[in-house]
């Protein structure tokens, strides 16, 4: 074989290679939130076997977050071939999935999603690249879009701390007329980090607050507010999972010697209320376990309603069941809420003996009048899909709940 001919033929195979690399399917998570672990790929099939970054979450669980390249005119197979028996993959409308880089987002809703724990995409005319995620994802970009819509001047983002992988973590401060003493509101969300729902509806909340609505005034003149919108903001930001992480996750650090600034900043300020007077409103907004279908479109599993957390505390238990009856009033969103849905202290997994998460510590504090998770599905609310908007809109109306608890505390 002439050189000229060695050279033709190898420069061929380079080029026929480089071409196919180009169409190959790729994975990757290098974007805030993201989780995978890309574990095969199989381009004639077009298969692709993954499984969730568990990180320094010791038992499994179920986050995950990636984006698929090179997908255009292909049926693509995503496989979590090593998932523990018994479990979920996903949702029950499956997977979450975005072809506008995050922007907007869907439920898959595939056929049986979760027979095989696998989902089949075949992307849209033009689409050669999709997004999908186990839930409908939330980071600092999606509070920073928020923030930068908002126009009234009471709405202050301030620093709150450095966190353990060096972010600069902050918290909001809604005060109007600081002069005057007013409630004092504390909310939270994203204890845990995979929890992204619980971000949505306390947008929702923020949004109604400083909105020029009968409700938004009326709550700027009653209380003042102080907001921990993503409380582990690296593993938020780092896509971990968050929850039960080793030695424990950020709602278990509670205690004299928190291991987590942004928890330890928590804590200072709700003990410097609580030496001032006291708090007469916390929540602290996540998203449960996985979903399950109803099989009769009556009855829904605990995963698949949105329900606050009883406490131990009788007193604070009553002022939630008040609390509760008001939002199921008051609720106009697309998402249903029943008060009866409520968890009492000692109720299924509610049985913590210890005192070392938001709720549970505050609650304890002579000076808190009201403590509350509030738990959101994931995928289905009682039957009915969230939406960025749904969840948004049902904050809404906790915002209102909260006007008219506050507006009616003194008289109980
Ligand atoms: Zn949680």
């Amino acid at each position: 074989m002439s050189m000229k001919i060695r050279c033709a033929l190898f420069l061929f195979i380079a080029l026929s290679a480089l071409a196919r690399a180009n169409s190959d399917i790729q994975i990757s998570a290098d974007y805030p939130g993201g989780n995978i672990i890309v574990e095969s790929i199989d381009q004639a099939s077009s298969t692709v076997n993954l499984r969730q970054d568990l990180r320094d979450t010791k038992p499994w669980w179920f986050y995950w977050n990636f984006k698929a390249k090179n997908i255009g005119g292909k049926k693509v197979t995503f496989k979590f071939p090593n998932k523990p028996k018994d479990e979920n993959i996903m949702e029950v409308f499956g997977p979450a999935v975005s072809t506008d880089g995050g922007k907007t987002w869907r439920w898959l809703n595939p056929p049986d999603p979760r027979k095989k724990n696998e989902f089949v995409y075949e992307a849209p005319d033009g689409v050669n690249e999709a997004q999908f995620s186990f839930c409908i994802p939330y980071t600092m970009e999606n509070f920073n879009a928020f923030a930068k819509e908002m126009r009234n001047d009471a709405f202050e983002i301030k620093p709150l701390c450095k966190t353990k992988r060096g972010r600069e973590n902050i918290c909001v401060v809604i005060n109007e007329n600081p002069t005057k003493r007013k409630a004092r509101v504390f909310l939270t969300s994203r204890h845990h980090a995979c929890e992204a729902t619980g971000s949505y509806v306390l947008e929702g909340v923020m949004r109604e607050i400083l909105s020029d609505s009968p409700t938004g005034k009326a709550l700027r003149q009653k209380a003042e507010f102080f907001i921990i919108p993503i409380v582990d903001l690296d593993g938020v930001e780092d896509g971990d999972q968050g929850k039960l992480r080793v030695p424990h996750d950020h709602n278990r650090d509670y205690s004299d010697t928190p291991i987590y600034p942004t928890v330890a900043a928590a804590r200072a300020k709700l003990l410097e209320w609580n030496n001032t007077g006291g708090i007469d409103f916390l929540m602290d907004f996540h998203a449960p376990y996985i979903g399950a279908k109803s099989k009769d479109g009556k009855t829904f599993s605990i995963n698949s309603v949105i329900y606050p957390v009883g406490q131990a505390v009788p007193r604070i238990f009553e002022a939630q069941k008040r609390f509760a009856k008001i939002l199921e009033k008051v609720n106009d969103s697309p998402l249903p809420f029943l008060a009866s849905d409520l968890l009492p202290y000692g109720k299924l997994w509610n049985v913590r003996k210890t005192n070392t998460h938001i709720t549970g510590y505050s609650a304890l504090l002579n000076g808190t009048k009201f403590s509350s998770s509030l738990e959101i599905p994931y995928s289905s609310c009682r039957g009915v899909q969230t939406s960025p908007e749904s969840l948004k809109a049902f904050g809404s109306c906790v915002a209102k709940a909260m006007l008219e608890y506050l507006n009616t505390q003194s008289e109980h």
